[in-house]
């Protein structure tokens, strides 16, 4: 009999833990590796809010269990801010604080998916996302998107993937791998087209403030108010205010989707660690500058990405809109000499450049885009240059 149920089995092991692993032992070696595959800003968190945390460690009302939906305090203040940030109206009982914005996407998925169903899902897409939809039974099916569309979906192409079986779609702008954002017209074409057939849309936010140039950021639930019955929002802190490690993030939904999810929540991790939620707090709620500072120095390095990716011959890169990633085409690359040596696949051209060049990048085929890459911009100014440049050597006759 099988030890591992067939349900966890059944989850893919990630396609860049061979890279991240080699990576990491090359760096244990003393080698210098520059890795472009971060996921998180490289910032250190703003100081006031690791103060709110230091003091929130004093108070004794933290060191014990609190509401597992969240602290009631942050849940007004998310829903404030969702106000603020996004034109949402919601009232705090519809936001369920979660571990990460991560947990929002598994515990949505949860909630609202009955086994057999599925689920439309942009591609190139976030891993996450798959692994989500399956754990819940459901099965993702992926819409492509080509670099030429700025890797943006259309309604044409959601018409051609969607069945009888379609319970939902995942939506994401500003998108991790690409990069791309949604311009108002297009989010609002396809949260109606969602809405005319019931759908169910996980619409991801977590991206909201990073956004470059004329791009901004738009929330589909305020676009299309006859979709705000069957959407949910996830979202958190973890990359507007650098705060992966703290692990806060919350979804949005409808009363009675929110109240089940928090059900489900109370009987698996309870509530975030308060420490942690009161750090939350001071983010979405107090001084915002540190949001824009952050938002130009991420600004500055997707220029120097774009530029520098693109002028490698073989290799071409859709200008980044919002986000931390650039997800240049690599198909020039493939099948030619590349220091003596040729890969075939981007799989291998990640691994090539690993040990040819000493940077770690993470190959399309994680996000079901072969022949592609995704850079992260989330390293300091001289890492990127100096990365970008030894990748660059690769493709020199
Ligand atoms: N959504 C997207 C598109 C992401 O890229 C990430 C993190 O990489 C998350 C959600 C979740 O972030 P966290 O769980 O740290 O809040």
């Amino acid at each position: 009999m099988a030890r591992i149920s067939q349900r966890v089995a059944a989850i893919a092991e990630s396609a860049t833990l061979a890279i991240t692993t080699k990576a990491a032992a090359m760096r244990a070696e003393g080698i210098d590796v520059i890795g472009f595959g971060a996921g998180e800003p490289d910032f250190p968190t703003p100081a006031h809010i690791v103060e709110a945390a230091t003091e929130a460690c004093r108070e004794a009302r933290f060191h014990h269990y609190t509401p597992s939906p969240g602290l009631p305090e942050l849940r007004e203040a998310v829903a404030a801010k969702t106000k603020r940030d996004s034109g949402y109206a919601v009232e705090a009982s519809q936001v369920l604080i979660t571990n990460g914005g991560k947990h929002a996407v598994f515990n949505a998925c949860a909630t609202v998916l009955e086994p057999g169903d599925e689920v439309l899902l942009p591609a190139p897409y976030w891993v996450t996302y798959p692994e989500a939809l399956a754990l819940a039974g459901a099965e993702a099916v992926p819409v492509p998107s080509t670099a030429e569309q700025g890797f943006r979906v259309d309604i044409a192409a959601l018409e051609r993937a969607v069945s009888v079986r379609t319970a939902g779609l995942i939506f994401v702008s500003p998108s991790n791998p690409t990069g791309s954002v949604y311009p108002a017209e297009e989010i609002e074409a396809i949260g109606r087209w969602a809405a005319e057939r019931g759908l169910w849309v996980i619409t991801d936010e977590i991206y909201e403030h990073l956004v470059y140039g004329d791009n901004t950021f738009h929330s589909m639930p305020a676009l299309v108010p006859e979709l705000q019955d069957r959407c949910i929002v996830v979202n958190g802190v973890s990359k507007t205010y650098a705060m992966t490690g703290w692990r806060v993030g919350w979804m949005i939904g409808p009363p009675d989707v929110v109240r089940a999810a928090a059900n489900l929540q109370s009987h698996s991790t309870s509530n975030v660690s308060n420490i942690a939620q009161a750090a939350a707090l001071a983010a979405v709620s107090g001084d915002q500058a540190s949001v824009a500072e952050m938002r130009a120095a991420f600004d500055h390095r997707r220029g120097t990405m774009h530029r520098m990716l693109d002028a490698i011959p073989g290799v071409s890169c859709v200008e980044p809109q919002g986000a931390f990633y650039a997800f240049p085409s690599l198909a020039g690359l493939l099948e030619r000499p590349l220091r003596g040596r040729t890969a075939a696949t981007t799989l291998e051209l990640a691994a090539l450049a690993l040990e040819e060049a000493r940077v770690a990048i993470v190959p399309g085929e994680a996000f079901g885009a072969p022949g592609f890459a995704r850079f992260s911009y989330a390293l300091s100014d001289e890492d990127l240059e100096e990365g970008l440049s030894r990748f660059a050597t690769l493709a020199e006759e």
